[in-house]
């Protein structure tokens, strides 16, 4: 199933180039008082919210595509979730590129850790990333995202993937600089999450997934999901070592080689197989 938000948080089921409206089943999500509980509550219900779709999408009403506004298929994640350096050819460029690492070692995702950035960087693909008025670098990496769907801490290697509700086309933004990564890439806007959830069950491997981006029409970036230094069942089981996964949370796998800048009025057309394509506008922050 492939479900997106759109038009200011209306649901959406993927059907082709068409989208059924279906936020009639929103109407089972829980009336939450404060404080809200940690997590996305759609997410949280995803289940119960999948079999309502199911039932009321043949006479729900369709638009197409190309005439919503794609917001990020997630609405409130607890955390924002992201592994640095975790392609063994982006580190090689990384090193090798002073405009990349500002003349910092470039070490290891066993070095680094994990890191966070700002909730209020998420933004779906209908909105524009806008960039700071900065004399600085400025550059995309496409990554696979994943959403969790079930809570848990220290959640083993072997059972990780069960707790995964889908997947998610991401940019991680960000500016180049000597600042600590959640600064450098938690601008508003700075995290693109869509064009929608891909469930789980369409994604047969999703350690084995060719996805690129292109820029103005020319490939920037093109790797397979096989070459994640810590591959899906890792990062989760290593992100859940420190903090507790609510449903909603999203994980950012790291980006392969091929990083570069990006400039107001460029259009960024993200792809990865089995998940799905969307087109990004880069523009000026005002
Ligand atoms: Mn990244």
């Amino acid at each position: 199933m492939r479900l997106c938000r759109f038009d200011e948080n209306r649901l959406g089921l993927v059907l082709g180039n068409e989208v059924a409206d279906v936020s009639a089943a929103l109407e089972l999500l829980p009336q939450v008082r404060w404080p809200a509980p940690p997590g996305d509550l759609l997410i949280a219900n995803l289940g119960k919210i999948r079999s309502r779709v199911g039932a009321i999408a043949g006479t729900a009403p369709r638009k197409r595509l190309d005439q919503i506004k794609l917001e990020s298929p997630v609405a409130n994640p607890s955390k924002i979730i992201a592994a640095p350096v975790n392609y063994m050819k982006h580190v090689e460029e990384a090193r090798a590129d002073a405009g990349i690492n500002f003349g910092t070692d470039i070490k290891t995702i066993d070095h680094y850790g994990l890191f966070l950035k700002s909730n209020t960087s998420l933004i779906g693909p209908g909105e524009a990333v806008r960039l700071p008025a900065l004399e600085r670098r400025m550059d995309h990496e496409i990554e696979l995202a994943l959403v969790i769907g079930r809570e848990g801490y220290r959640i083993p290697e072997a059972r990780a993937l069960d707790h995964v509700a889908g997947y998610a086309v991401s940019l991680d933004m960000v500016v180049r600089g000597t600042e600590d990564r959640s600064w450098r890439k938690s601008y508003d806007t700075f995290s693109v999450v869509g064009p929608w959830l891909t469930t789980a069950d369409e994604v047969k491997d999703p350690n084995n997934l060719d996805f690129r981006i292109k820029v103005n029409g020319e490939t920037k970036q093109e790797s397979n999901t096989k070459y994640l230094i810590f591959g899906l069942a890792k990062l989760i089981s290593y992100a859940s070592q420190a903090y507790r996964l609510y449903p909603g949370d999203i994980i950012m796998t790291g980006t392969p080689e091929g990083v570069g800048p990006v400039a107001p009025g460029d259009i960024m057309d993200c792809w990865i197989d089995r998940v799905g394509e969307m087109k990004v506008a880069v523009t000026l922050a005002r």
